[in-house]
Parts: structure tokens; C-alpha cells; sequence
């Protein structure tokens, strides 16, 4: 082993943790670690925002900025009153390995605001959203550091923020977010894109061990934008979805959730909670019940040890950013189960939010099919790369994932040189 290991596991320790184990395994030695295992810049901002009762509160949010090695610096903004600069960093990194995995010409950047959002009106969300960016204008634009939706946020929020910026320069920025509504320059499957993108990496999966999508058990976890598009497609696909939760919870049948009434149900009461046709479970047992597939699509951290020795899925699709740990993917790798990394799983949305720069870049809009069609290409080549060298390297899913991403930055760092 190159570096030592660290004694804990925050998201940032496991990232590096992940990022050793590759570098070692290409032999790409100590110096590219150093380079690579640090953000190029991380901005905090304190942003005022006067509430609706008069007073005035001050938030935390940052941007980290990981590796530009590709192009510009790319990545969500989570609204999170538990998130914080070391995950931002660790989730950061995720996004330079995941544009390189995929081919697409961004580094990796995320940040956001330590703030709970049901805590605030929309009138203070949107004069935090708006402040905020305002506060990073300096270190944001279309060719430098575009953000993009991430928990808690979605196209609203994208909204401020595109007009935010706009304001300021003085004429129509649309390339300064992506996952904005279609009609200031948003793109035709955006919305559905990471959750599309999961499915279409699930069947890729399922194919490579000879397997089909219909009838096979799934378990989601998080019902938001990712986990409840993945939902619903794979149950149009002929999954038997088996449970699904949010934040409070979860609902669960053996026999297959009518997802397309689930849906209903959510939008009408907000919650899965008295959903009719279905037992209650909590997020740790969902983790836990019988299924053929697992899908983590809400936060970071929920497969650890405490529970990887007990999870019943043969295969494990990580919609959400890396929700499991270095130790809880030990124990899944002793056990057999198949772990198909982040970067993979969950990069359709950050391709379809390259298909949105373009666009918005080029002032030329797509069909939703064209864009569909694209996202299979890039995401189909993507899978058979990363499968071809789990075979030919005998190495696991996240490591072939990571020597792909990885090489690929480190190439560009190599061949770019350092300044001075
Ligand atoms: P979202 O805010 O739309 O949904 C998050 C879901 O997780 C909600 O259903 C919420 O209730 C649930 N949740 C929150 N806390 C939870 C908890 N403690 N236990 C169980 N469930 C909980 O966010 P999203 O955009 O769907 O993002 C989900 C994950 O996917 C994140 O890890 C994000 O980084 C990742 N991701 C999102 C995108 C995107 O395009 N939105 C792209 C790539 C990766």
C-alpha cells in the first residue's frame, strides 16, 4: 500500500481512501496523489439574509473547486443543515472522476448552503439563493464553474440563481447553471436524466451477468428527484419495486409497489406515510430487506459496517453519492455483492447537464429524444469500458470506474504540466 490509511471514514477520508487504492493499483505514485487528493480552491461565504420577522441571519455556504485538469468546474449546490466543507470537498472529487469516467470536457466542483430549507419561506429561500450567488460571482461563470441541482435543490432554485447572475452582468447567462426550466434555456430531459441514467446502467448491469430487468426485485432509497424517477421508470420497465422512502421513512410490498399510485399519493399528501397498499419500514431496515437490487438515491454513508453484513441485494446500483463506506464496501466485496460506484450510476445527469451547456452555448435546442438517445450512447459505452476492465483486470466495479476516471485526469494533469 502507497499511503497509509486513515483512522476514520468521513466522506472526504473514504474519497481518498478510494483514490489511493487506484493510484496504487495504476502505479501512478505519490507526487499524483498529492495533486489529485486536493481541491484546487475552496470558497466560504457567510451570506445575510434579512427573514421575514425583520431580523437578519447570517448562513455558511461554500464552493469547492476539485481539479479543472478537463475544463470548467462542475457540480451541484445541496441544501443541507448537516452539510459541510469536508463533504463538499469529498463530493467534489466524485465529480472530477465522474465528468473524466464519462468523456465529458468538465472538472469536479460542488458547495452549497448548511441550511434546512423547510425551515425557511420561500421568500427567505429565494433571498438566500439569490445573496449567495451574488457572493460567488467571483469564482462562477459558463467557462469557469457552472453549478447544477443537488439535494434540496432543483430547477426553482437554478432559476434565482440564473437571474442572480444575469442581474449582474447585465444580459441573459443561461450557460451559468444547468437544470434550469426549459423556457430560460433548460433542456429537454434534464429533469428525468440521473434517474434515466440509473436505470439504463441498472439494465447494463443486469445484461453483463446474463440477467433481465423485468421481475427483478428493487429496493430505493430517497424519493426525490433521483430515487423517484428511477422509481417510476423501472416499474414501467417491469421492475418489482419493493420499497421505497424519504427522509421520514418508508413503505414496502414483496409483491411489487404500484408506483405510478404512489406517485399520486406523494403529490397529493407530501408523504408515503398511510399509503394504503403497503407495510411501513423504516430507511435502515429498507436497506436491509430481501431484494435482488439495492438502490441508495438519497444522502452519503448508509452502507457501513453496521449493516453491510446484513444487506440481501446481489447488486447494489449507488444512485446517490457515495452512500457507501470504504469498510461497508469490504465486507459487500468479501460477500460477493456487486457495487456499481456513483460515477457511474448516478453520472446521467451531469451528461445531460453537459447536453444542457452546449445547448445553451450554442443557442440550439434538442429534441428530448436526441437528448435521450445521446445519454444511452455515452452511458452504454461508458458501462462496457468499465465492465471490460472489471473482466480483463479482475478488478471491481468502483476501482475499474475510478482507474478510468482517474487515468484520464491524471493524464491531462501530466500532460498539461505544472506551473510554474
Ligand atoms: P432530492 O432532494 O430531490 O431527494 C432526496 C431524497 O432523499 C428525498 O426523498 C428525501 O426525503 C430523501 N432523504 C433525505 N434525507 C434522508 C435520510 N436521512 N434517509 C433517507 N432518505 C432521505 O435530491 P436528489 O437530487 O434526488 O439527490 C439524491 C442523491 O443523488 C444525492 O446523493 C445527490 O448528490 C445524488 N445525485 C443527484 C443528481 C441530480 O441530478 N439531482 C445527480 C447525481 C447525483
Amino acid at each position: 500500500m502507497l499511503l497509509t490509511e486513515p483512522k476514520f471514514e468521513s466522506p472526504l477520508q473514504g474519497s481518498r481512501q478510494q483514490l489511493a487504492k487506484v493510484i496504487d493499483i495504476m502505479g501512478l505514485g505519490q507526487s499524483m496523489y498529492n495533486r489529485l487528493a486536493h481541491p484546487d480552491r475552496i470558497v466560504t461565504v457567510h451570506s445575510p439574509v434579512r427573514m421575514d420577522d425583520g431580523s437578519i441571519r447570517v448562513f455558511a455556504g461554500y464552493r469547492v473547486q476539485h481539479n479543472n485538469a478537463l475544463g470548467p468546474y462542475k457540480g451541484g449546490l445541496r441544501f443541507h443543515h448537516h452539510a459541510e466543507m469536508d463533504e463538499f470537498t469529498a463530493l467534489a472529487m466524485l465529480m472530477t472522476w465522474k465528468c473524466a469516467l464519462v468523456g465529458l470536457p468538465f472538472g469536479g466542483a460542488k458547495g452549497g448552503i448548511t441550511v434546512d430549507p423547510r425551515e425557511l419561506s420561500v421568500g427567505e429561500l429565494e433571498r438566500l439563493t439569490r445573496r449567495f450567488t451574488s457572493d460567488l460571482i467571483p469564482i462562477i461563470d459558463p467557462k469557469k464553474d457552472i453549478p447544477a441541482p443537488d439535494v434540496n435543490t432543483g430547477p426553482r432554485e437554478m432559476a434565482w440563481i440564473m437571474d442572480t447572475f444575469s442581474v449582474n452582468k447585465g444580459y441573459a447567462v443561461p450557460g451559468i447553471v444547468t437544470g434550469k426550466p426549459i423556457c430560460v434555456g433548460g433542456s429537454l430531459g434534464r429533469s428525468e436524466a440521473t434517474g434515466r441514467g440509473v436505470t439504463i446502467i441498472l439494465e447494463e448491469t443486469l445484461r453483463h451477468f446474463g440477467k433481465k430487468i423485468s421481475g427483478t426485485k428493487v429496493a430505493i432509497q430517497g424519493f426525490g428527484n433521483v430515487g423517484g424517477v428511477t422509481a417510476n421508470l423501472l416499474y414501467q420497465m417491469g421492475a418489482k419495486v419493493v420499497a421505497v422512502s424519504d427522509w421520514r421513512g418508508g413503505i414496502a410490498n414483496p409483491e411489487g409497489l404500484n408506483i405510478a399510485d404512489v406517485m399520486l399519493h406523494y403529490k397529493e399528501h407530501a408523504t408515503l406515510g398511510n399509503y394504503q397498499h403497503a407495510e411501513q419500514v423504516s430507511n435502515a431496515d429498507l436497506l436491509i430487506m430481501p431484494c435482488d437490487v439495492l438502490i441508495p438515491a438519497a444522502l452519503e454513508s448508509v452502507i457501513t459496517p453496521e449493516n453491510a453484513d446484513r444487506i440481501k441485494a446481489e447488486i447494489i446500483i449507488e444512485a446517490a453519492n457515495a452512500p457507501t463506506t470504504p469498510a461497508g464496501e469490504a465486507i459487500l466485496e468479501k460477500r460477493g455483492i456487486t457495487v456499481v460506484p456513483d460515477i457511474l450510476a448516478n453520472a446521467g445527469g451531469v451528461v445531460v447537464s453537459y447536453f444542457e451547456w452546449v445547448q445553451g452555448m450554442s443557442q440550439l435546442f434538442w429534441s428530448e429524444e436526441e437528448v435521450n438517445d445521446r445519454l444511452r450512447r455515452i452511458l452504454t459505452r461508458s458501462f462496457a469500458q468499465v465492465a471490460q476492465k472489471v473482466e480483463r483486470e479482475q478488478l471491481s466495479f468502483r476501482m475499474a470506474a475510478y482507474s478510468v476516471g482517474v487515468g484520464a485526469v491524471a493524464e491531462a494533469t501530466r500532460v498539461r504540466g505544472l506551473y510554474p
